[in-house]
């Protein structure tokens, strides 16, 4: 596993008054709702910066696809919210390969996971969160191999059609995984994230990935924010009704808001 020591610290400037953070939004083309609900909350947020922590797009297959067809509507969504706007962004498990070429076409930072941030006089520590899941052994033997900056490049250097084949391929071995799992889900190590915390000296944690959006306490005064996916297009594949959330970190106040009521209302 990789360090919990944060690479990188960032200082939130004394004007911003508000900080959205998102995650585990898994746009694709065949999400519509979540992506126009996501075009339209992350233009019109309210919010002085807003932090993306993985799992934006279902898959990427390189930087190279951002020429064209959702890719490109993507691209053109982060570019115009830029604009406006602070975005940073954190890669997942399923959008790991977006790099920096992307970023800087659209105006947008890349965060190492884990990330600090200093804002309204609090520390927190900002991470996807899939590097601790460290029940999950067969993921993280697979996130070893995806990581490594040689598989990478190997990858990243074949055609791109090919490179879509392959991340359908990957999709539906991984539908088909969760299936034979039977309902088994690996949380965020506990011991881990509260090591990684005290080493960061944050009380506060915020990550996504697990999709079990969740506000508590992992040890006296330690608390975790879990991001909530999104999942206008999939509800009925879920255990759950369709929803979308972000979570609101305002005055050192964390609230958590549909995309709806963080944008400007315009009254
Ligand atoms: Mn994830």
């Amino acid at each position: 596993m990789e360090a919990l020591r944060a690479s990188r610290e960032i200082m939130a400037p004394a004007d911003w008054q508000r900080i959205d953070f998102i995650s585990d939004l898994h746009l694709a083309e065949d999400t519509p709702k979540g992506f126009n609900a996501w075009r339209g909350y992350l233009l019109n947020t309210t919010a002085d910066a807003v932090f993306i922590l993985g799992d934006l797009f279902e898959a990427w297959v390189g930087d190279d696809a951002r020429f064209e067809g959702f890719e490109a509507r993507g691209a053109a969504v982060l570019s115009a919210a830029a604009a406006d706007r602070k975005l940073f962004f954190m890669v997942g498990n399923r959008d790991f390969l977006l790099g920096a070429e992307m970023l800087a076409a659209c105006s947008v930072e890349a965060l190492p996971d884990p990330t600090a941030l200093c804002a309204f006089d609090q520390r927190v520590l900002l991470t996807h969160g899939d590097a601790w899941c460290l029940g999950d052994l067969p993921y993280q033997a697979f996130r070893a191999q995806v990581r490594n900056p040689a598989w990478q490049a190997q990858v990243l250097a074949r055609p791109l059609a090919e490179r879509r084949l392959m991340a359908r391929s990957l999709r539906s071995e991984s539908e088909r995984a969760a299936t034979e799992h039977g309902g088994v889900w690996f949380d965020v190590d506990a011991p881990t994230a509260l090591r990684a915390m005290d080493e960061n000296n944050a009380p506060t944690l915020v990550h996504g990935h697990t999709h079990r959006p969740t506000t508590e306490a992992l040890a006296p005064g330690r608390v975790r924010h879990v991001l909530s996916d999104w999942t206008l297009d999939h509800g009925r594949d879920h255990n759950h009704a369709p929803r979308a959330e972000v979570m609101r970190f305002e005055d050192g106040r964390w609230t958590r808001l549909a995309p709806a009521d963080a944008v400007a209302s315009g009254t």
